[in-house]
């Protein structure tokens, strides 16, 4: 792999000192990309031309001195439901097969300035509906670490090309998930930031309440200093937050010392895989050596978290995917009239889990049912995050599972549903309640696939985030657990 076994740090800190240049990194990506892509499929649309043109422009802006960031000249992907000005953007979907947005998405303009060079746009669950990324109308991703695995969902494009050196970063979406649980079976970093902290203009909305950007990268630093590029206020979207502690690469030279971890008792159920609840363990022992204070708790509403979920973001996939009727976007099928043409356009171009979801959705929102679940969702989720505003109160930061398992075998998922739904129990309820959580690669199992530890934080608690994160990561590297990956 030559160069892409650096870290995008380490790249950045050699184009900065003219040893490489932004062409020649950008050259070594698509070498990758050619030799393993026809296997993993983790791009949608690849942009060559495009790459190297902004390649040749951020070398200039870098040599004049104008292009000064942590991550200017490193060549990055993005999450195809994420809008890039004159490419391609699918959401793995038929229905937006040839969408060419007319601007970027507020995250990616931020890229942009930073300096980052866009490679191409990476394959996703349609519309970031999934956890296995086998929905995809482009067909399913692989898992670079064992390619009859999958890679995760929703982003399992972005972190299967993270983990397999065809991108130094990239960015990801997480609703429920999406980021942290494809990057603990990819065996990369990957953050869902506070709910606000990315601006979502230009994110194809899933479920707009719980949706939010966000890094994923091969180790803690690369994965702060992309936060810290696409993190700002944007009058653009309501919902984004001003900040002013941005400077999360500043985390890094904290250490955990007196910090408290709190391990939710009720996450060690039976649906957990021994390997998974070992590596919590394992990572809980690695924080207490380094001065951190761990004890178990109880959490609970935990099995609430599931249904909550998927009847809140049903409801609001239903009413965001009404807009693509094959009048205002992309595809639209022949019919007989305007009421024929929407049916075979959305019966044609949503694949069947997006069906599926609409039609919940609308369920719950209908009258007379609206009540019974949908209302009831909301104030489960106001239990929640009652439940973890208490948590927080003893704890600086929880540890847990990111998901039950290691990545399953393809094709073993999508045959039910709802037991992949399930699979979702320990990454749902940070959506509901809009806190921060990152997925940090621990250890591997005996068949060599990796899992990975979540901690989540309070509120805007990133940095404590990034900290933990930081001693579990040179903890794993110093060999602490046995296997390394
Ligand atoms: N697996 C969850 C779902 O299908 C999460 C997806 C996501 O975070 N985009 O809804």
């Amino acid at each position: 792999m030559g160069l892409l076994t650096l870290t995008a740090r380490k790249l950045n800190e050699r184009i900065q000192d003219g040893q490489v240049t932004v062409v020649e990194a950008v050259e070594a990506a698509f070498t990758e990309i050619e030799s393993r892509e026809a296997e993993l499929n983790s791009f949608i649309t690849l942009d060559r031309e495009g790459a190297l043109r902004q390649a040749k422009e951020v070398q200039q802006r870098i040599e004049q001195g104008i292009c000064t960031g942590p991550l200017a000249g490193v060549p990055v992907a993005v999450k195809d439901n994420i809008c890039t000005k004159g490419l391609r953007t699918t959401c793995a979907s038929r229905i937006l097969e040839d969408f060419v947005p007319a601007y970027d998405a507020e995250a990616v303009t931020r890229l942009r300035l930073a300096g980052a060079v866009i490679l191409g746009k990476t394959n996703m669950d349609e519309f970031a509906m999934g956890s296995t990324s086998e929905t995809s109308a482009f067909g399913p991703v692989k898992n670079p670490r064992n390619t009859e695995h999958v890679s995760g969902g929703s982003s399992g494009g972005s972190c299967a090309a993270v983990a397999a050196g065809e991108a130094f970063c990239a960015l990801g979406s997480d609703t429920g998930g999406s980021i942290r649980q494809p990057s603990s079976f990819c065996g990369v970093v990957g953050m869902k930031p506070t709910y606000g902290t990315v601006s979502r203009y230009g994110l194809i909305a899933y479920a707009s309440s719980l949706d939010q950007i966000g890094p994923i990268a091969r180790s803690v630093e690369d994965c702060a200093a992309l936060l810290e590029v696409i993190a700002s206020h944007d009058e653009k979207d309501s919902t984004s937050v001003m900040r002013a502690d941005t400077d999360f690469t500043a985390a890094l030279k904290e250490d955990v010392r007196g910090l408290r971890i709190g391990i939710p008792k009720d996450y060690f159920g039976d649906g957990l895989d021994r390997e998974v609840a070992a590596a919590v363990r394992g990572a809980a022992e690695v924080l207490a050596r380094r001065g951190a204070v761990v004890e178990d708790f109880d959490l609970g509403l935990v099995k609430y978290a599931i249904p909550a979920y998927y009847t809140i973001a049903c409801a609001e996939a239903s009413s965001n995917l009404a807009r693509f009727d094959g009048v205002k976007y992309g595809y639209r099928a022949a019919g007989e009239g305007l009421h024929d043409m929407y049916k075979r356009t959305r019966s044609t171009g949503f694949g069947s889990e997006v069906k599926r979801r609409i039609m919940l959705g609308s369920f719950v929102l209908s009258s007379g049912y609206y009540d019974a679940y949908y209302l009831k969702a909301l104030r489960t989720r106001a239990l929640i995050k009652r439940a973890f505003d208490e948590a927080f109160a003893r704890y600086d930061l929880i540890l847990g599972p990111v998901a039950p398992s290691v990545a399953p075998r393809l094709g073993q998922s999508l045959s039910d549903p709802l037991k992949m739904y399930l699979s979702d129990i320990y990454t749902v309820a940070v959506n509901l309640a809009g806190l921060p959580g990152i997925s940090v690669p621990f250890c591997t199992d005996g068949s060599g696939l990796p899992t990975g530890v979540q901690l989540i934080g309070d509120c805007f608690r990133e940095k404590r985030l990034f900290t933990a994160a930081a001693a579990v990561e040179a903890a794993r590297e110093e060999g602490y657990h046995g296997k390394t990956i």
